[in-house]
C-alpha cells in the first residue's frame, strides 16, 4: 500500500490533563480530520478561546474549525445522550456541528443506562473506584465479554437496542434486591424512552474506518487525539489505577483502524507539574501542602487542579522524568509539549527538584515500572534545578523566555531524548510557544 496520508498522533505522557485540548485546538488547523480514538464522556478537554470556555467531552476538538471532520472512533466509548446534549451545547457556543462535519463510528461501543447505574451502585459503596460515574468500566466489561451492543444498532435494529437496555437495566434491578434503599428502575419505560432519545444520533453513524483510510488514501491529513494518558493505559498504566481503554499509540491505530504507515509524528504531552486524581502510587507527590497549594491554584481558576467532576482536589508533584521515559518509549513518542511552564513561577524557591531516576529493591532505575505494585516501592532520585527569574507567561518565542527558563527546558530535553517543540506559558490559545 502506497503511502500517501499522514497522522499525527497525540498521547498525554503522564497521568492526564496534560493540557491536550490546548494542543488538540492548535494542530486540528493544520489537519483535515480530527480523530479521538479511546474513552468517552469520563475525559475532557477545556479550551480556552477569546474568553470563552469550550468543553469537549466526546466530540473532538476540531469542531472548532469549519473544515475539520471530526470522527468519533471505534475506540471509543460512546454516551448517546451524553453526546447529543454536548452537541446542542456547542451549538448554543456558536459551534457548527452536524453530520457533515462529525461521523461516529458504527463500531463505538454504547454507554447503556444500566452501565452507570452499576457504575453509581459501586462508587457508592465500599468498593469505590473514583470513577467519574460514567459507566466506562461496565461498558468494557461488556464489550470484553461479548455482550455490549455498538453503534451500528441506533441504525440497524433500534428494537433490539431498547431490548438490550431494558435487559441491562433488570438485571440492575435484580443486583439491587440486596441493597439497603434501593429503587427499582422501570426497565421498559426507561428503556423506551432512552432508545428513542439515542436514535437522534443516527444521522452520525458511519463507517469511520472506511472513511479515515479512504481520506488518507487520498493524501489527507488525521490528527489523531486521545483522552486520558499513558499511564492510565490498561496494558502499560499502573494496573489497577488505570482506565478501560488504550490512551496510547497503539490505541490509536486500533481505535480507528488505521495502519501504522500513515504515522508521521507522535506529540507526546506533559505538563511541568504533574497531577494525580483517585488512588495508585505517586511517586513524586509533593507532600509538603504549602507548596502543593500554590501548584494547584484555587478551586474556579481555569487551570486549577481541581477535578472536573467531582471537583476534589488533584494530588500535584513534581516533574517525574522516569515515567516520562517509559510513556516515550511505550509510545513511539518524536517530539513533546510542555504545558503549565507559567505554574512553576508560582512557587518562591530557589530551586526546585525533578526526579531524573528511581530507586527501587537497591537498584537505579532510569524507567519507570509499569506496575502500581513496583511504583509503590520507587523512590524518586532528585536533581535540584534553579528556577528561573522573570514571568514566563508574556512571552511568545523561544527567545522571549527568561534563560533560566530555556536552560531548565534544555535540561529536560537532553534527560528525556527527543525535542520540547510546544511550550504552554499560560491556558490562553496564545500562549502557546512553538519552536
Ligand atoms: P487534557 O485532559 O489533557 O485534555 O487537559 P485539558 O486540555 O483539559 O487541560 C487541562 C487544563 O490545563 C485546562 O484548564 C487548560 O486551560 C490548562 N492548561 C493547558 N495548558 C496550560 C498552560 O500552559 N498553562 C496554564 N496555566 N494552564 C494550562
Amino acid at each position: 500500500m502506497k503511502k500517501r496520508g499522514r497522522v499525527t498522533i497525540l498521547v498525554g505522557l503522564q497521568r492526564g490533563d496534560e493540557g491536550k485540548g490546548r494542543l488538540s485546538d492548535k494542530l486540528a488547523a493544520v489537519h483535515d480530520i480530527v480523530a479521538r480514538y479511546n474513552g468517552g464522556p469520563n475525559a475532557g478537554h477545556t479550551i480556552f478561546v477569546k474568553g470563552q470556555t469550550i468543553a469537549f467531552h466526546q466530540v473532538p476538538a476540531g469542531a472548532l474549525y469549519p473544515k475539520v471532520l471530526n470522527v468519533v472512533g471505534n475506540g471509543m466509548y460512546v454516551d448517546p445522550l451524553k453526546l447529543l446534549a454536548e452537541i446542542a451545547q456547542l451549538q448554543s457556543q456558536g459551534i457548527k456541528i452536524s453530520p457533515k462535519n462529525l461521523a461516529v463510528s458504527y463500531a463505538a461501543h454504547l454507554i447503556l443506562p444500566h452501565h452507570i447505574l452499576m457504575d453509581e451502585l459501586r462508587e457508592g459503596g465500599s468498593g469505590a473506584q473514583g470513577s467519574t460515574k460514567a459507566g466506562i468500566a461496565y461498558v468494557a466489561a461488556d464489550k470484553y465479554e461479548r455482550v455490549g451492543v455498538r453503534a451500528e444498532l441506533l441504525d440497524i435494529d433500534p428494537k433490539l437496542l431498547e431490548k438490550t437496555v431494558a435487559e441491562g437495566i433488570n438485571k440492575v434491578n435484580q443486583l439491587g434486591q440486596q441493597i439497603k434503599d434501593f429503587k427499582p428502575v422501570d426497565a421498559g419505560a426507561e428503556a423506551k424512552l432512552w432508545t428513542a432519545e439515542a436514535l437522534k444520533l443516527k444521522p452520525y453513524i458511519a463507517d469511520s474506518a472506511k472513511l479515515l483510510n479512504d481520506q488518507l488514501q487520498a493524501g489527507k491529513s488525521v490528527l489523531a487525539e486521545g483522552a486520558q494518558a499513558s499511564w492510565l493505559d490498561i496494558d502499560g498504566g499502573m494496573y489497577p489505577y488505570v482506565t478501560s481503554s488504550h490512551p496510547t499509540t497503539g490505541g490509536a491505530l486500533n481505535g480507528l483502524r488505521i495502519g501504522y504507515n500513515y504515522i508521521d509524528k507522535v506529540i507526546g504531552v506533559m505538563k511541568a507539574v504533574p497531577s494525580h486524581v483517585g488512588g495508585g502510587p505517586f511517586v513524586t507527590a509533593i507532600d509538603d501542602e504549602s507548596v502543593a497549594k500554590h501548584l494547584r491554584g484555587s478551586r474556579g481558576d481555569i487551570d486549577g487542579e481541581f477535578g472536573a467532576t467531582t471537583g476534589r482536589p488533584r494530588g500535584v508533584g513534581w516533574l517525574d522524568l522516569p515515567a516520562i521515559r517509559t510513556s516515550i518509549r511505550d509510545n513511539g513518542v518524536t517530539e513533546a509539549a510542555l504545558t503549565k511552564l507559567d505554574t512553576l513561577q508560582k512557587i518562591s524557591k530557589k530551586t526546585i527538584p525533578v526526579a531524573v531516576a528511581y530507586k527501587y529493591r537497591g537498584q537505579e532505575l532510569k524507567e519507570a515500572p509499569s506496575s502500581a505494585y513496583m511504583l509503590q516501592r520507587c523512590q524518586p532520585i532528585y536533581k535540584e534545578l534553579p528556577l528561573w527569574k522573570g514571568d514566563v507567561s508574556q512571552a511568545r518565542s523561544w527567545n522571549d523566555l527568561p534563560e533560566g527558563a530555556r536552560k531548565f527546558i534544555s535540561f529536560l530535553e537532553a534527560e528525556i531524548g527527543i525535542p520540547i517543540t510546544m511550550i504552554g506559558v499560560g491556558p490562553d490559545r496564545e500562549q502557546l510557544i512553538t519552536r
